[in-house]
């Protein structure tokens, strides 16, 4: 650093400090980005297929990983999670315009339109979610190669959401399984808690999980599976 740069830093410093105090008195200095824009984000990173794209490079992880590890005999578990993992609930997502909205009434129209708002709960009970494709293909790799499929969702083990889950299952072509796991209702466990506890069923039940397949860390997290895969999900958190 020469004498002068370093002149001109001790010039310039204090006269940052005094413009970012200013700027914090005018602002309140910590406010967040407006929330319009980052739904307008992330409604465009879905729309423009960059979405897809991004759970494709995922998939294409899995896929060779499958093509590789279930060439070893034995009896091989492929785990996938449900919601934004095998099956799409962006129609719900965005007629809720990014809003959390569990109970309520959905509808959808002759033409296929979605009432705003739509609950997740009925819109799940309505069974019309679409296949993730690129993870409908890690299915289908784990199918031929013989692998069984398991399923492990928080969605609540109760007689609908089973019924209406098998159905849309079948439907978006994720169509035989060894296990689909909701979760028991009023189990107090945590996702991860829960999830790796399914993991550890299914293995001392003779399986060896070697892959599982999710949207959220917390069902990947917690151990029972040789490779983990997480696709993204930048519309929804579950801890
Ligand atoms: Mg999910």
């Amino acid at each position: 650093m020469t004498h002068v740069t370093r002149r001109a830093n001790r010039l310039a410093l204090p006269a940052i400090f005094a413009i970012a105090l200013l700027g914090g008195c005018a602002t309140g200095g910590h406010v967040p980005g407006n929330i319009h824009f980052h739904k307008e984000r992330l409604t465009q990173y879905h729309e423009s297929g960059n979405y897809e794209r991004d759970i494709a490079k995922v998939a294409d992880d899995a896929n060779a990983w499958l093509a590789q590890r279930l060439k070893t005999p034995g009896k091989h578990a492929v785990v996938f999670d449900i919601d934004e993992t095998a099956l799409s609930n962006w129609p719900s997502i965005k007629a809720n315009d990014f809003g959390w909205i569990t109970g309520g009434d959905c509808k959808i129209s002759d033409k296929g339109e979605v009432s705003k708002p739509c609950g997740l709960g009925p819109w799940i009970r309505m069974g019309r979610a679409e296949a993730i494709k690129p993870v409908l293909a890690v299915y289908q790799t784990a199918r031929k190669m013989g692998a069984d499929v398991f399923f492990i969702t928080g969605r609540p083990d109760l007689p609908a959401f089973r019924e209406a889950t098998e159905k849309n299952l079948r439907a978006a072509g994720f169509t035989e399984w060894a296990g689909l796991h909701l979760k028991p209702t009023g189990q107090k466990l945590d996702t991860i808690a829960y999830k790796s506890g399914e993991r550890k069923r299914i293995e001392s039940e003779g399986w060896k999980v070697v892959a599982s397949v999710g949207d959220q860390q917390s069902d990947l997290d917690g151990g029972y599976a040789e490779r983990v895969f997480l696709v993204p999900n930048p519309f929804y958190y579950v801890p």
